[in-house]
């Protein structure tokens, strides 16, 4: 089965509000800030806000991440954690995570055997490494 087959992104922008905040990695930061055409330190100082002594995603008053509007607008550079959504580690850990995600992203596509999940979590995972 292939990934589009269990999950689908409605384009909702559901997850690029609230949660835990986007964390950012050094090889996102870099890209993004060449994408803003800015330097990564600057970047980190104008779009990024601490959260366990890491950088996240700064959020807009009304919840949503600073790039969304009405989508991503830094689509072909968003961080490692946007690229990997649903496709993420904790649902190799528990497979009852798809269920509990699927709550929050319409995308997610629930009858669909665990053993199926697992390995198009897996195929993803390798390919996003
Ligand atoms: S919540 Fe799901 S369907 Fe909506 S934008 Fe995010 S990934 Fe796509
Ligand atoms: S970077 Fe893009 S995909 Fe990620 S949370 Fe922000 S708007 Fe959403």
């Amino acid at each position: 089965m292939k990934q589009p087959d269990i999950f689908k992104c409605e384009k909702c922008g559901d997850c690029c509000k609230g949660y835990g905040g986007t964390f950012v990695t050094e090889k996102d930061i870099k890209a993004i800030a060449a994408y803003l055409k800015t330097d990564p330190e600057r970047f980190v100082e104008d779009y990024c806000c601490m959260s366990g002594g890491r950088p996240v995603l700064a959020q807009k008053k009304d919840g949503y991440c600073i790039f969304w509007d009405k989508l991503c607008t830094i689509h072909p550079v968003k961080p490692k954690m946007c690229k990997q959504w649903p496709f993420i580690k904790n649902v190799l850990i528990d497979v009852n995570n798809w269920q509990i995600m699927a709550g929050a992203c319409r995308g997610i596509r629930i009858n669909v055997s665990d053993d199926i999940i697992k390995e198009c979590v897996r195929k993803e995972l390798l390919k996003n490494q």
